[in-house]
């Protein structure tokens, strides 16, 4: 059987999978490939702010030392910097990553 073309169904930019349109984002995305995307993107995100975590813990403790009379407040611009930098990190690499593609998710058997 031949499989007709409906004028709301595309090809996912990345997969090349045939998608409704409704499915697909504003760049003809697929949900599964626009998934992996942000899989990627969260576990860049989550280095980069746990990095900076570690510096920032490193820097603050030879600048003060081991206990600095403002702990709290330290802790709390670390955890600050954190999500900053987790939430924008996460922001660039999503797109860097879907500048690049990614490898085409598996066809699953479901059903
Ligand atoms: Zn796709």
């Amino acid at each position: 059987m031949k499989i007709s073309w409906r004028e709301s169904e595309f090809e996912c930019s990345n997969c090349g999978r045939p998608y409704p349109g409704s499915r697909l984002d504003r760049r003809l995305w697929c949900p599964e490939c626009r998934g992996e995307v942000i899989r990627r993107a969260t576990r860049v995100g989550r280095v980069v702010g746990l990095a900076t975590v570690i510096i920032l813990s490193l820097w603050i403790y030879t600048m003060v030392g081991p206990t600095p009379r403002f702990l709290v407040v330290y802790v709390v611009m670390i955890v600050a910097a954190y999500f900053f930098l987790f939430k924008l990190t996460r922001r660039v690499a999503f797109e860097v990553i879907r500048g690049r593609g990614v490898p085409p998710p598996l066809p699953r058997e479901d059903g």
